[in-house]
């Protein structure tokens, strides 16, 4: 490893020093652990800003917006890049002190649901690591996600108060405030000349995170916005449009930004989502244009110099804002700011679920942005001319793919129509947005549509995930794997030689035990080394599947009960994961395996045979200790549904062989490691597509499958709720009588493919082989090369 680092660890220990008359003690000797967390985080934000200049760099600035960062925790991470890791480290051993200890102080900022959100995080730090000139724009939640966990088994929530006011990773940016306006009176005010006389101000304060390159001396902002106002406003008004005479259901300005909605592929139609979008956008917009016109660029050259990144359709109203801002403050013809959207915007698509696109409803939208409706109306009646151009006039075609519709406003139709790119984010969820999505949009732009499959960062998912098989990697590849992830491909040679597998299994074995020892001490049982750790961590969410295996678990325990003698290589199943609070299916299945679990890991019968461990608090940070850890990676979405998915990237990186169907970016991981690393298994896109036209009936698989229907029975006869039969009938009435996800369909193969998997792993010698490809197999899927792909196949595209 290089030498890098823009440390003075002098200066360290002289700040050290100082902080021992501040913190009051005679020496750091009594610093406590969060103190220390303190001194390290607040000396390395002295770095400063600003080393990423543009010179021989490329001059696009990509403006990546999203309403979700889950960057995850940060100071760690920035000692990593800033290449002063080691040296840390072997300072605090001086006082006694554990660096990991005190890094574990640190709350993981939770200020996104899921993958989309972590996507967003990976690719600021991969665009940080390649010198791709950024910002990333995002809202300064007060409470993150919220913190689960159980009681008798049921999902319940409390509020995440990351102390978001003491952090020390952020600085508040007095110079970049900004004024956002909601409701009020549009003014003609001069031919085609507008003013917009608001009802409500809302300041944005931006408070800005370092994002940190790797050992490359570039740090660049994420900038989060925060509401503050004096106001008070009336939610319910806004909808009849009585919004200056607002006296219940107050709210103060303030807490616009206050909480994070907790839904995941699933839109939230609330007012103040809608409140929320419009903030960040107006915010993240006016920004941009400032710092254009900073550096002494013309409006016209807007789209030269900046694009701007739509992380799915949240973020849209970027459009009408941009237009609004061009043609009411700066004089410009609609054709001028049309063609500036045009070169400017760029749209990432992230699901296919009908349900999970984006709609608003027209009254409110109205009401809370009378200029922006104006906007939004005159691009869909300019675009119907280009449709009836293409198709005629036909009513069918404009119905699919008209922006207004039925008095909603369709968010993914308004990207599609402004934006020079869309793309999916694995090669088959980009297929099927041309093919089964947009279609019509497909003929009239074919050259916008393109794919960036996912990526995950390795800095984060392997180097500080997993220390030990960082280092093996450090001594068996000559140059530095974390800058370009497809050197990993020289452990191949490797996969063979008994002494390198010998210790990529102790690594594996190592990480094992230290989960172990995480689930030992949350949850009170002691698990099996031994046994296969099968892992599901992951948003709940019906189409993701955890119902399909619980199932089989459900199974196995009635086959292991009625046989226990049989030939059985011991599981180890492992879950974690959140339900949306309102998502009372989801939250039902976790009921249910919790249920379960609890009944599988105190029968004696089981010990250490088979047990069941539900992880409470799904976050980064226990990701970043479950996956070093997992032999099996559970990617059992129906196909079709899943996107991409980045946890089956991070878990493969790390040695755990997939389970999973032919869907996101499985199909991907599959084609790189080889079909017989890789257990795949269940219906295709093409096979569901048959088998839908034929008549999907799960109650004849529940009949005709005695395995499915002992299963099925063992919930629906209460034996996992204390005798209660309607403890879990949401989701048993679910299956038996819709199954839109095919969890019935798939069972039977999936079951004898666990049974396959069960003999695979006797023999361990082929095990580990496998394992070692998968490492060595997943360079392509480094966020580094997705940012490689954005540039090449967008940023860079005009
Ligand atoms: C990677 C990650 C996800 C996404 O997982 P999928 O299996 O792709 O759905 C969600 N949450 C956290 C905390 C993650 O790290």
């Amino acid at each position: 490893m290089s030498n890098f680092s823009i440390y003075d660890i002098e200066l360290f220990n002289k700040q050290v020093q100082k902080y021992s008359k501040y913190f009051d003690v005679d020496s750091p000797k009594q610093f406590t652990l969060a103190q220390w967390y303190e001194v390290i985080s607040r000396f390395s934000l002295d770095i400063h800003y600003g080393k990423s200049s543009v010179q021989g760099r490329e001059k696009r600035h990509v403006n990546y917006l999203s309403m979700e960062f889950l960057i995850g925790r940060l100071t760690g991470n920035n000692l990593m890049n800033l290449g002063c890791y080691e040296q840390i480290a072997t300072y605090l051993k001086k006082y006694d002190v554990e660096l990991v200890d005190v890094l574990e102080q640190e709350r993981d900022p939770a200020l996104g649901n899921g993958g989309l959100g972590r996507l967003a995080a990976c690719y600021l730090d991969s665009m940080a690591s390649i010198a791709q000139n950024a910002t990333g724009y995002g809202l300064h939640y007060q409470y993150g996600l919220f913190k689960q966990y159980f009681e008798k088994g049921e999902q319940k929530e409390k509020a995440d108060t990351w102390n978001r006011d003491h952090y020390p990773w952020h600085t508040f940016n007095s110079s970049k405030t900004q004024e956002v306006f909601f409701g009020g009176k549009i003014k003609l005010v001069a031919d085609d000349k507008y003013e917009w006389a608001p009802d409500l101000v809302i300041e944005g304060y931006a408070f800005d995170l370092p994002i940190v390159g790797y050992k490359n001396d570039i740090v660049q902002p994420l900038r989060l916005w925060e509401a503050n106002s004096e106001q008070s406003f009336n939610l319910e008004k806004f909808n009849n449009g009585d919004f200056l005479n607002a006296d219940e259901v107050i709210i103060n300005a303030k807490s616009l930004t206050q909480v994070l909605y907790p839904n995941d592929n699933h839109p939230n139609g609330q007012k103040l989502r809608l409140m929320q979008q419009y903030f960040h956008c107006a915010c993240s917009v006016a920004d941009i244009l400032s710092r254009h016109l900073a550096q002494g660029h013309t409006l016209s050259e807007f789209g030269q110099y900046q694009v701007i990144q739509l992380n799915d359709t949240h973020p849209t109203l970027a459009i009408p804002e941009l237009m609004r801002m061009l043609l009411d403050q700066y004089d410009m013809t609609w054709t001028q700011a049309w063609k500036i959207c045009n070169e400017t915007f760029a749209y990432t698509n992230h699901t296919l679920l009908p349900e999970a696109l984006e709609q608003w409803d027209l009254a409110l939208f109205k009401t809370l942005l009378p200029r922006h409706y104006q906007i939004v109306k005159k691009i869909d009646r300019t675009f119907k001319e280009k449709v009836v151009e293409k198709f005629g006039d036909d009513e069918q075609v404009w119905e699919k793919v008209a922006i207004l519709n039925n008095d909603k406003i369709r968010m993914a139709n308004l990207c599609v129509v402004t934006c020079f790119a869309v793309n999916g984010v694995a090669q088959i969820h980009s297929d099927l947005i041309v093919t089964d999505l947009f279609p019509e949009y497909y003929q009239l732009f074919p050259n916008k549509f393109c794919n960036v499959t996912n990526g995950i960062t390795p800095r984060r998912w392997i180097r500080q995930a997993n220390p030990q098989l960082s280092n093996l990697l450090d001594r068996s590849i000559e140059g530095d794997w974390t800058k370009d992830l497809n050197l990993l491909k020289g452990i191949e040679k490797f996969s063979h030689d008994s002494g390198f597998k010998e210790e990529y299994y102790r690594i594996k074995q190592n990480n094992k035990a230290v989960l172990a020892d995480e689930i030992k001490k949350t949850l009170g049982l002691s698990v099996n080394q031994e046994a296969i750790f099968d892992v599901q961590i992951k948003r709940f969410h019906e189409y993701k599947r955890q119902h399909l295996n619980l199932l089989n678990i459900i199974a196995t325990y009635q086959s292991l009960k009625d046989n226990p003698n049989q030939d059985f290589t011991p599981r180890l199943f492992v879950f974690a994961g959140k339900a949306a609070p309102g998502y009372y299916l989801a939250k039902n299945i976790i009921h249910a395996i919790n249920n379960v679990a609890e009944i599988i890991n105190h029968d004696p019968m089981m010990k250490g045979k088979l047990q069941v461990a539900f992880l409470p608090d799904y976050r980064v940070s226990l990701a970043e200790k479950i996956i070093p850890a997992a032999d099996v990676s559970e990617q059992i979405s129906m196909a079709g549904k899943e996107a991409s998915g980045t946890g089956n990237m991070k878990l493969a990186l790390n040695g755990a062989l997939t389970l999973g169907t032919l869907d996101g970016a499985n199909v991907e991981i599959a084609e790189m490691v080889g079909k017989e690393h890789i257990f795949l298994f269940g219906h295709t896109v093409d096979s569901i597509r048959k088998l839908l036209a034929e008549g999907y009936h799960p109650r004849n698989y529940y009949d005709e499958n005695e395995v499915l229907k002992n299963a099925i029975d063992f919930l629906a006869t209460g034996k996992a709720s204390n005798g209660d039969k309607t403890t879990f009938n949401l989701m048993l009435d679910n299956l038996l009588n819709h199954d839109p996800f095919l969890v019935f369909a798939d069972f039977e193969s999936y079951v004898d493919t666990q049974k396959y998997i069960g003999e695979a792993y006797l023999n361990k010698d082929k095990w580990v082989h496998s394992a070692i490809l998968n490492t060595a197999r997943l360079g392509m899927f480094s966020s580094d090369r997705s940012i490689r792909d954005y540039q090449q196949r967008i940023w860079l595209k005009k």
